[in-house]
């Protein structure tokens, strides 16, 4: 038998348990979550607080992003299953309203309010799991404030993905990159058929400088376009108090605005009050823009600044031809492209705002990450769709041999879970390739964003036990 661990005992004794409040002794909210996600619960007692019979047949994947805690979880609550529903986990039933979740329509699709203790008169199927842990509340917090693993979220395709050899499975995931490029592709050729080849890149490029939140009023900013360019001067400053101006970002008064950033928001002002009346059919409403949620170095003022610079250089285009022609040896793709769309100015560097103190350490207004989802999504499928339209064979080529040599571009919440549940480790040594990345962008689009988290008539796993060998 085991002898007792002095470690584990004096741990027990003398580690403060870091998940729970010094005053009530309940758990914190991350405890709460913590035991939601691992079911530390009697999973076959479970009941409502108005008595319904519960099932939790997925407990959903843990959104680290603003809105509820867990998505698509799969319950059955009183004999009626719910797919693809979303949990909020609070201390009390009361927050449902006191934290404006009864207001906030990203909570609509909530099925299930995980609270510790409530009020059996709650709005929607609410338990208290007070009442139906698996262990003392303090060997729960003292286990979580140590190494828990988490579990494994391995999905149905995981176990045949294991039996690919790694040239297989990258062969596998180029092939779905490639689906994506295609459709990309597909998009600027129609949308270039309508507007014109460099519209099309112009509407590509302000949508992804929109990121996920903000991408249709960018788009509306790209289509302004021409009327932008021709109003006036075409310096960067002039054209950023356009976009700002149309777009209705400008700070109304400078009282806000912090003393560093006063004299240049003053500027922008001075252009944007005489050509304003310009665009009175075509400004936006604030209300276009979503703020929550937003990087700092995601924030459309930040993001227009970037554009204008951009629509300033009238050689971005024919440049943009130009680093295509040329030969550019895969360790270089990313600067190369960097020197074309970099930018620079005395103000941005070192505000993330218009109305932000200023930074301590300058940062660039275009990153690689950023960048090379440019490249990925814009850049590339344009240039090859061009291309493709021009019976351009060598082309052709050469920017789909530039696709799949891409470094890797920043994980995000998406990623990490894409790899968790297909690869079920982060560790499978494939090369770190943007192309790679794209590819379980485009299983998850086609697979499991069609199933649920228990990979429910998911057919991606019958794909993979067919795949050549
Ligand atoms: S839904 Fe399909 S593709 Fe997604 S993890 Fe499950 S089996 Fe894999």
């Amino acid at each position: 038998m085991q002898k007792s661990s002095f470690y584990a005992e004096w741990r027990s004794r003398y580690c403060p348990a870091p998940c729970l409040r010094e005053e009530t002794g309940a758990p914190s909210e991350k405890l709460l979550q913590a035991i939601w996600l691992h079911q530390r619960i009697k999973r076959n007692e479970l009941a409502t607080l108005d008595g319904q019979p519960l099932e939790i047949l997925h407990p959903g994947f843990w959104n680290r992003e603003p809105g509820p805690d867990f998505r698509a979880a799969v319950l059955r609550i009183g004999g009626d299953v719910v797919s693809k529903a979303d949990v909020e986990i609070d201390l009390h039933s009361s927050g449902w309203k006191s934290h404006g979740h009864d207001v906030n329509p990203a909570f609509t699709n909530v099925a299930l309010h995980v609270v510790w203790e409530g009020d059996v008169r709650s709005q929607r199927p609410t338990i208290a799991i007070k009442h139906f842990l698996d262990a003392p509340l303090t060997d729960l917090s003292l286990w979580i404030g140590g190494d828990a693993e988490p579990p494994s979220l391995a999905g149905q395709c995981s176990a045949p993905l294991k039996e690919l050899n790694e040239q297989q499975l990258t062969e596998l995931l180029r092939q779905a990159a490639f689906v994506r490029f295609q459709d990309k592709a597909r998009q600027f050729q129609a949308r270039a058929r309508n507007g014109g080849w460099e519209q099309a890149l112009w509407e590509g490029l302000f949508r992804a400088l929109g990121y996920k939140h903000n991408v249709w009023p960018m788009q509306r900013l790209a289509e302004l376009r021409e009327k932008l360019l021709h109003d006036g001067p075409r310096t960067s400053l002039h054209i950023q108090a356009r976009l700002l101006g149309v777009a209705g970002l400008l700070p109304e008064g400078l009282d806000a605005v912090h003393r560093s950033s006063a004299a240049y928001v003053r500027q922008l002002w001075d252009i944007w009050w005489r050509e304003r009346e310009t665009y009175f059919d075509h400004l936006l409403p604030k209300a276009a823009w979503r703020f929550a949620g937003l990087r700092p170095a995601n924030h459309p003022q930040r993001r227009l600044a970037l554009a204008s610079h951009w629509l300033a250089n009238k050689n971005l285009v024919s440049n943009l031809d130009k680093w295509c022609s040329r030969k550019v040896p895969d360790s270089e793709l990313l600067i190369s492209l960097h020197t074309l769309f970099q930018a620079t100015d005395d103000f941005w560097p070192t505000h993330w705002t218009l109305r932000s103190a200023p930074l301590k350490q300058p940062q660039p207004l275009l990153g690689p990450p950023r960048l090379t989802d440019i490249a990925a999504n814009v850049v590339l499928p344009w240039l090859w769709s061009r291309a493709v339209e021009g019976k351009n064979l060598l082309m052709r080529e050469e920017i789909e041999r530039r696709f799949y040599a891409w470094p890797a571009g920043e994980d995000n919440i998406v990623l990490k879970l894409a790899r968790r549940r297909l690869l079920d480790t982060s560790l499978r040594k494939l090369k770190p390739r943007a192309a790679l990345q794209q590819g379980l962008l485009q299983v998850v689009r086609d697979f499991c964003e069609h199933s649920n988290a228990l990979c429910q008539n998911c057919r991606f796993p019958e794909l993979v036990r067919a795949w050549p060998r």
